[in-house]
């Protein structure tokens, strides 16, 4: 099927005389006719549904659609677009490893890598994904297990040049891991570019109504563990909680989420709810839709802002002339995203003026959802620096970073239009 079509089918196909919408199945616990049916799915022998903590099944429905989205073999769903990386890294990095990760990632992508798990002994090095392919090689070690980047960069708008990071993850035995939730599987495919695996905030675009958070891992089942026997002992030596199953072995493919779920979920316990699995559903429905009308309206508010004689600058990888254009032409042919990022003139001053004077677009802390909003970055999510401090974490003191809902587009740029007067 089309992705459209997987937008709005996919997932959950009802039997005769069954629930035509995908239903909420709030229970957190099922029940069996025998105690030997209960014992193999403890043991993995058996698939099925025992403890929502560990599988649900609207939780898989939704997973099922945005595994078939990015064309991959397995996914599971999380509590958040956090828990999503948290457990794409830690599934296949113990303490010892390294991390190589693209340095404009989501700003908790990097906290998490650069101070939490380094807490736990897992090291991080921060890069410049433009750099080419040989000074890149430079930041590899032999304890390197993970490549870490995404499609488009929240809220740099970088677009991530996935076939040169496939490259190198591959050529130093790893997997390249793509946060793709700016993108979404309607814009961009990281595996058709050689991704191995892809993690998701649902809370942006996909939910798309800003109702509930949640996070997805999605596995191309492209990568040999197998291959890398001595590297990813994880997935490749028995796990003694389990009877002592190989991972990479008894499931194969799908080896790599199997365990998510067996281990991580388990043991940390960051799962969806069926009740958020099911609001995200319902979004995930007009994704395709909403996704065509973001980047169409996002790519008029772009054009619009360029010529506007109050705005110093505008970065959006779809305005000719972008840093990423190329990039974006190559990834993302269809469209961008929704959100962007411009310098009202009048430095910080103007850009409070700007928020201050806005009427129907919103200050909120969130991003691509169908409501048009801005945050201000300087006065809100990076208010502790300092002028100084603030230029060296690449934020400029007037940076507005703008998410392009699908409202009408003259009720947008109205609004801006007489915001921008206040600058
Ligand atoms: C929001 C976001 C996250 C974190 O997701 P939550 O659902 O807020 O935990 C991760 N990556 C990107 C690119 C994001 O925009």
């Amino acid at each position: 099927m089309k992705k459209s079509t997987i937008c709005v089918q996919g997932g959950y196909t009802p039997g005769n005389g069954e629930a035509r919408v995908l239903p909420i199945t709030q229970s957190t616990t099922f029940k069996y006719d025998t105690s030997e049916e209960m014992g193999k799915l403890f043991d993995l022998e058996a698939e099925g549904y025992f403890y929502t903590r560990l599988a649900n099944p609207t939780c898989d429905a939704v997973a099922k659609k945005i595994c078939d989205l990015e064309g991959g073999v397995a996914a599971t769903l999380t509590s958040s677009g956090q828990a999503a990386t948290l457990y794409a890294v830690t599934n296949i990095c113990e303490a010892g490893d390294h991390v190589v990760c693209a340095a404009k990632v989501y700003g908790g992508t990097s906290n998490l890598l650069n101070v939490t798990l380094k807490r736990f002994g897992i090291s991080c090095t921060l890069v410049d994904q433009d750099l080419s392919e040989e000074e890149l090689e430079t930041y590899f070690r032999p304890e390197t297990k993970a490549v870490f980047g995404e499609t488009i960069a929240n809220p740099a708008g970088s677009v991530l040049d996935i076939e040169k990071f496939a490259r190198l993850a591959h050529k130093h035995g790893c997997p390249l891991i793509v946060d793709n939730t700016f993108a979404t599987p309607i814009n961009c495919t990281p595996f058709t570019f050689g991704a191995d695996i892809v993690t998701h905030s649902t809370t942006k675009y996909m939910d798309g109504h800003a109702m509930a958070v949640g996070g997805c891992v999605v596995d191309s089942g492209n990568f040999d563990w197998m291959a890398h026997e001595d590297r990813y002992p994880g997935l490749t030596t028995p796990d003694e909680s389990y009877h002592g199953i190989v991972y990479a072995e008894k499931f194969g493919k799908c080896g790599y989420i199997q365990k998510i779920v067996a281990q991580l979920t388990r043991d940390m316990g960051a799962c969806q709810s069926p009740m958020n699995a099911f609001l995200t559903n319902v979004g995930l429905e007009t994704l395709h839709l909403r996704m065509a009308r973001h980047c169409e309206n996002a790519q008029k508010v772009a054009h619009y802002l360029k010529n506007h004689e109050k705005v110093a600058w505008v970065e959006y990888a779809g305005l000719e002339g972008d840093k990423y254009y190329d990039l974006a032409r190559k990834y993302l042919p269809n469209g961008v995203c929704g959100v962007l990022s411009f310098g009202p003139k009048g430095g910080r001053e103007g850009a409070m003026r700007f928020t201050n004077a806005l009427k129907m677009i919103a200050i909120v802390t969130h991003v691509a959802d169908a409501r048009t909003c801005v945050l201000h970055p300087a006065s809100h999510t990076h208010r502790q620096l300092n002028e100084q401090q603030l230029v060296e974490a690449g934020v400029l003191p007037e940076l507005i970073r703008l998410s392009v809902g699908i409202e009408d587009v003259e009720d947008i740029l109205a609004d801006l239009e007489q915001a921008l007067q206040a600058v």
